[in-house]
């Protein structure tokens, strides 16, 4: 088949890849001038468990909380139109459906698709040091009784999903994370031994390397203003490229998706990195930690460390940035990890993406209701974690072939 991916974000660079590996020709479009430059460029590298991430799912205890107080974790600087309300509405109903049938089914369908990502990540990779900067394990930080209380309770259902994670002291924590420093308080950590954290970045151009390597065509600079469907093709300043089919990879872009009459309920939200240096490698972190009550990511990168944290929901992309928000990452940076990274370095990199959410945290991938029009979004705040189960599932649907999962819970349909 002759296939058109739209995006080339982590997710439309695995779905080439899987494409190719498959014997298609494939090319891939990208607005940018280069792939990754979009919300994959410097996201946390935080891979699992899915459901220690900020927002990860209704029920999965980071509830949409105050967005009054600037120092909220949450916040809206703009009004925030009735779309926002009515998906926070959703988001609410789904937390209480969540909770009411006590097995979270989000957190159950995610941990499914992160598992089978996980199992395919990978492939063909010899060393996952070199390609994307990996490390595995991860502690999460446990502040006060009532997050060890919530944690208690949520360890009981990750390990009937079969997730290994144990809670530990201060002591047996500090032994796997030397460089964490004394000025927080804190109680537990939970440790996740199996889950892993990479460089979301040199990820997605390694894979990219991969899939050009045979014969993926990746067309930079190129915008994508309508999708045809009667035929089946892109236009491209104003000229019709016909494809047997079309995978939207469009990540937190919903121009495409709304055009095709999609009534997707899509929410943008904001987050933010600062990438830093390492100063002292005995101070600074060895793999990956998240601070529960901030929802602030902690990953090393190779000689650098990126700390990630902030939910802004009504915002655009030349809205400024959110300077509390920032104060705050530095502050937990150099309190977890006092001298680990060296935060007045002129290489400190400060970014700030964009994230697209359903009401259900789930993404959206399979038909979309158009003939040979697939769709691959939505992956909220599990986007690099998810990139390889949703490619090679929405690769096999494409090709009228079964997944290997169950792939309903994350059917476009259900809206
Ligand atoms: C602060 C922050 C921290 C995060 N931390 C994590 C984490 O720890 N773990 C995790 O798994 N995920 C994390 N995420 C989420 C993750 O970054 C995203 O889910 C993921 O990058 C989405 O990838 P994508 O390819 O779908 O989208 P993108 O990377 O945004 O790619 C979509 C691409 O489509 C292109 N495009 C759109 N429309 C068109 C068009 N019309 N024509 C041509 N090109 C078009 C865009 O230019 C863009 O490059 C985080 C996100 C943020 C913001």
């Amino acid at each position: 088949m002759n296939i058109a991916i739209v995006g080339a974000g982590i997710t439309g660079i695995s779905t080439a890849l899987e494409f190719a590996r498959d014997g298609h020709q494939v090319t891939v479009y990208e607005q940018m001038n280069a792939a990754a430059e979009d919300a994959s460029f410097a996201p946390g590298g935080w891979l699992s468990p899915l459901a220690a991430q900020s927002l990860a799912a209704p029920g999965a205890g980071m509830p949409l909380k105050s967005l009054r107080s600037g120092a909220s974790l949450l916040q809206a600087p703009g009004m925030l139109g009735s779309a926002n309300w009515r998906w926070m509405r959703q988001w609410k109903k789904n937390e209480k459906l969540a909770h009411k049938q006590g097995n979270q089914p989000f957190c159950t369908a995610l941990h499914t698709l992160g598992s089978y990502s996980a199992s395919l990540r990978w492939q063909n990779c010899e060393d996952t040091e070199m390609a994307a900067e990996h490390k595995a394990g991860s502690l999460v930080l446990l502040r006060t009784p009532q997050e060890v209380a919530f944690w208690n309770t949520q360890l009981a259902s990750l390990q009937t999903l079969g997730v290994t994670c144990q809670l530990l002291n201060a002591t047996q924590a500090q032994a796997l994370e030397p460089g964490l420093g004394q000025e927080i308080a804190w109680l537990n950590a939970l440790h996740f031994p199996d889950s892993e954290s990479i460089n979301p970045r040199l990820w997605a151009h390694y894979l990219r390397m991969q899939a050009q390597a045979i014969g993926a065509i990746f067309r930079t600079g190129i915008s994508v203003q309508k999708i045809c469907t009667q035929p089946t093709g892109l236009e491209i300043s104003g000229q019709l490229h016909p494809f047997d089919a079309i995978v939207l990879c469009t990540g937190a872009k919903h121009q495409l998706t709304e055009s095709l009459g999609l009534r997707l309920p899509l929410m943008s939200i904001w987050g933010y990195s600062v990438t830093a240096p390492v100063r002292d490698a005995l101070q600074a972190p060895r793999a990956a930690i998240m601070d529960w009550a901030q929802q602030a990511t902690i990953s090393r990168m190779g000689q650098r460390i990126r700390i990630t944290a902030g939910l802004e929901m009504g915002s655009h992309a030349s809205a400024r940035h959110h300077n509390h928000t920032l104060q705050r990452m530095y502050r937990l940076l150099n309190d977890w990890f006092p001298g680990g990274a060296h935060l007045s370095s002129p290489q400190v990199q400060v970014w700030r993406g964009n994230r697209s959410y359903l009401p259900d945290g789930l993404p959206a991938v399979g038909p979309s209701g158009h003939p040979n029009v697939w769709l691959n979004i939505a992956h909220g705040s599990h986007g690099i974690s998810l990139a390889a189960g949703c490619a090679r599932a929405i690769a096999d649907m494409v090709q009228r072939q079964t997944p290997a999962i169950d792939m309903q819970a994350f059917s476009p349909q259900r809206f």
